[in-house]
């Protein structure tokens, strides 16, 4: 009788070690029972601030982003990014990624050709024949061709300095004079050129206890830079070449990885008239800046123009809520990005305008402005 009784208690104590074994061995459960195991990668502190919040689900004004990446979608997924857009007040995205050729076709088939005032597509260029004797001219004569067949503007992806080679193996360099016919077709029809180049600077920094983006390469070891070029190196090519063509405006993706040295980024833009930023993936760098970041937004206001790059609908309302409140210490999305949390700028209204649609409605010539408030 006595027995009978235990034998099920026997099995929850059996359970219940092992449960208790397979605590310890998984890490956040062993965190539970045990703080001091805690690794850095695990511990994620609630803060115990209390101050005022504001959410900022819909910007406040129409936004146009022109850094966003979309393969051709179906009409059920199409319909269902429109609706994303539509809650948060996103009226135009850029598609960056329009290829060249009949890829660019496509593109512009499944995107402006269905839906005009909502998407405009920049091509890319095509590197396949790169180091053959009419490269320049063929190149050229590719934009031409992708430009009649709708792109509006031409985009680099970093490959473009760092893993673009001539069939010998040598790199080809950001301001290699083989590109610069591409550069004048942009210039005779207006396009804008958005170009990425580098990555942040602590990607060749020695990965130690010093370096600000540990645990991203904790995280993403690929991302660490082990050969050359150094970020330096492809920084001094970037400005040679946008020196070079003062005809073509340039936007600098992931604001040229100097969002973090806004005095250096200002330098830029005062010698280079032509050169302006797109802010994506850089918040953290602008959420810690709520005094300098702030002077440096009405600046240059003429300059920043809104991206975001990855499409995460639920991303977005970071990005309001650092421009147009001035809530003081709250949560970013990424804390591989960074270890901090973020400080609103609380943006005159003028210059939201800018940076949400007006800077870039007169770069993107292709973008139809009618709809957009004075
Ligand atoms: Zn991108």
């Amino acid at each position: 009788m006595l027995r009978g009784l235990l034998r099920p208690l026997r099995l929850d104590a059996l359970l219940l070690g092992v449960f208790l074994l397979a605590a310890t061995a998984v890490g956040p459960f062993r965190a539970l029972l045990d703080g001091q195991s805690l690794t850095v990668e695990e511990w994620t502190p609630k803060s115990t601030l209390v101050v005022e919040e504001h959410l900022v689900p819909r910007a406040k004004y129409p936004v146009i982003d022109v850094h966003s990446h979309h393969r051709p979608y179906d009409d059920a997924r199409l319909k269902q990014l429109l609706s994303e857009m539509d809650a948060l007040n996103l009226r135009v995205l850029v598609n960056l990624s329009g290829g060249s050729g009949d890829r660019l076709k496509s593109v512009v088939e499944a995107f402006p050709k269905r839906h005009p005032k909502r998407f405009v597509v920049f091509a890319n260029v095509d590197f396949s024949d790169v180091g053959s004797k009419d490269f320049p001219e063929k190149a050229a004569a590719r934009l031409e061709e992708d430009i009649r067949n709708g792109a509006v503007g031409l985009k680099f992806f970093k490959n473009f300095g760092m893993d673009v080679n001539y069939p010998d193996g040598r790199r080809m360099p950001v301001d290699d004079p083989a590109m610069d016919k591409v550069f004048e077709v942009c210039a005779k029809h207006g396009i804008p050129v958005l170009i990425h180049v580098a990555d942040p600077a602590p990607f060749w920094q020695p990965m130690d206890q010093y370096n600000e983006k540990w645990l991203e390469l904790k995280l993403r070891p690929g991302r660490k830079k082990t050969a050359p070029p150094s970020f330096e190196e492809l920084i001094a090519e970037r400005n040679r070449l946008v020196a070079r063509h003062p005809k073509v405006n340039f936007i600098l993706a992931h604001m040229g990885w100097h969002g973090g040295n806004l005095k250096l980024l200002g330098k830029l833009f005062d010698e280079n008239p032509n050169v302006h930023v797109d802010i994506a993936a850089v918040l953290y760098e602008l959420g810690r800046v709520p005094f300098s970041g702030r002077e440096f937004f009405i600046k240059y206001s003429d300059r920043i123009l809104f991206g975001k790059d990855s499409w995460a609908p639920d991303e977005f309302p970071y990005y309001w809520r650092v421009f147009e409140t001035r809530d003081e210490y709250f949560d970013y999305y990424r804390r591989y990005h960074a270890h901090w949390q973020l400080y609103g700028l609380d943006l005159p209204d003028d210059v939201l305008k800018k940076v949400y649609y007006k800077n870039a409605l007169r770069l993107i010539r292709g973008i139809d402005p009618s709809g957009f408030p004075e």
